[in-house]
């Protein structure tokens, strides 16, 4: 008996079938006295369906950031209001509630929204009322009341914020991987199922483009110390288990993953001063839009002009008005030239063992050149190494670098 939060993502839920078994898993597992929290997103592609339909008004749609809101909000409420009513129909009684009717408030922010506060005193109500509990993954609403949306994969969040303020036994994300792999298993063919894996290098795999868990959902779980369990949809065998500490697995790899993401834009802004607030003047106009960057890289173009050329990377999606952003300001510094690429990817190496162990960067380099991949920028953290490759190279890098650190036994 016990509080549990069940998410299922968009490929679990992506037809009136696929809804209906879910129905009929939860009723099945479900133990006499249990509370069930069902989080849900939208039916399969729903979200990029939406996001082609405001193409089709306008090529860039993100410009309205609030009609964004409104409009993707409706997919999670077509899965919810499904869901509840597949409840019902198996004599199951359930009720569906929004992010906002969840009590799930935002800051301001519309498409990258923050949940700030949980207050689900609504949710404990129908609890207490014997419902099954559906809420709309990805949304909440700000101070007054407009909806806004948590990001890409943002269900994950609201579903382990939900469990976090509800202070529920456990957290549960169903999706279509029975776990979190060394490496996207459509990528690898021989990634590793891990047993567990920490919250820190979950959070910085998620960060570098492992898309099984949103970034902030992990932050989320570290916060209420509430551990995640990512499991199958379409199976009952256990998953993997984020949480603090490994509690079983012996850590057989230094490494413990390889991550990619070619959702990424390299931005190189030529011939800058090198004075300083320069960076400063870049970096801080594209905070102020909200625009996240990575990889920045500031290096030489010519000492006796004392000029150099700032590299780094953004989200695809954010490059539009990253540029229009990046054209300003250069043009107020004088910058020689602004160059776009869209054809980068960015390949990562994960793991807390990495610390201390020297070498392991010179391995990863080792196996990309051996692959014949050319590197065009690298980055680190405590816990891992990115480096930008060509797109077309992705595979192949990740594959190189996975049985380097994986070796097939
Ligand atoms: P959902 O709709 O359930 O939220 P997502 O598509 O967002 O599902 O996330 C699941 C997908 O994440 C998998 O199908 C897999 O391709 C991808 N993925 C990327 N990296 C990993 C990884 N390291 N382990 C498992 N899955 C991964
Ligand atoms: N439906 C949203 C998306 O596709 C949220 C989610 O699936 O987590 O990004
Ligand atoms: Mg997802």
């Amino acid at each position: 008996m016990g509080l549990i939060v069940k998410k299922f993502g968009g490929s679990s839920v992506g037809s009136v079938e696929k809804i209906m078994a879910v129905a009929k898993r939860i009723i099945d597992e479900k133990q006499p006295g249990d509370k069930i929290v069902m989080v849900v997103s939208a039916m399969g592609d729903t979200t990029d369906d939406l996001i082609a339909l405001a193409k089709g008004i306008n090529k860039e749609p993100y410009q309205y950031t609030r009609e964004m809101d409104m409009l993707l909000t409706t997919g999670e409420q077509i899965s919810i209001s499904l869901l509840t009513m597949a409840f019902k129909t198996l004599g199951q009684p359930a009720v569906s509630l929004t992010g906002p009717l969840a009590g799930m408030k935002t800051n301001s922010v519309h498409t990258k929204g923050k949940l700030v506060d949980i207050k689900p005193v609504r949710v404990l109500a129908e609890l207490d009322k014997g419902n099954i509990v559906v809420v709309a993954g990805f949304q909440g609403c700000n101070e007054i009341g407009d909806p806004v949306t948590l990001g890409r994969g943002g269900s994950d969040t609201s579903a382990v914020a939900l469990a976090g303020a509800l202070k529920a036994d456990s957290c549960e994300i169903f999706t279509d991987v029975d776990g979190v792999y060394s490496a996207d298993p459509r990528m690898v063919k021989d990634a590793r199922k891990m047993k567990e894996i920490t919250y820190n290098e979950m959070l910085e795999m998620a960060r570098l483009g492992a898309g099984v868990m949103q970034p902030r959902s992990v932050e989320m779980g570290k916060y209420f110390n509430i551990p995640i369990h990512v499991r199958s949809t379409f199976t009952t065998k256990p998953g993997s288990f984020i949480r603090e500490e490994y509690t079983m697995e012996d850590k057989e790899f230094t490494i413990r993953g390889v991550a990619h993401d070619n959702d990424v834009a390299k931005i190189a802004v030529l011939g800058v001063p090198n004075n300083p607030g320069i960076a400063h003047s870049i970096f801080s106009a594209l905070a102020d839009a909200n625009v996240d960057v990575d990889m920045i890289v500031q290096s030489i173009r010519n000492i006796e002009k004392n000029v150099t050329d700032m590299v780094f990377t953004v989200a695809i999606t954010d490059l539009p008005e990253a540029k229009k952003i990046v054209d300003r300001v250069a043009d107020e510094l004088n910058a020689i030239a602004v160059l776009i690429e869209e054809d980068v990817a960015k390949v990562s190496i994960v793991g807390a063992g990495m610390l201390g162990s020297p070498g392991i960067a010179a391995r990863m380099f080792g196996a990309l050149s051996t692959a014949s991949v050319n590197i065009e920028v690298i980055s680190t953290s405590e816990i891992s190494i990115s480096c930008l490759i060509k797109n077309a190279k992705l595979k192949e890098a990740v594959n190189a670098i996975h049985a380097e650190f994986f070796p097939a036994k």
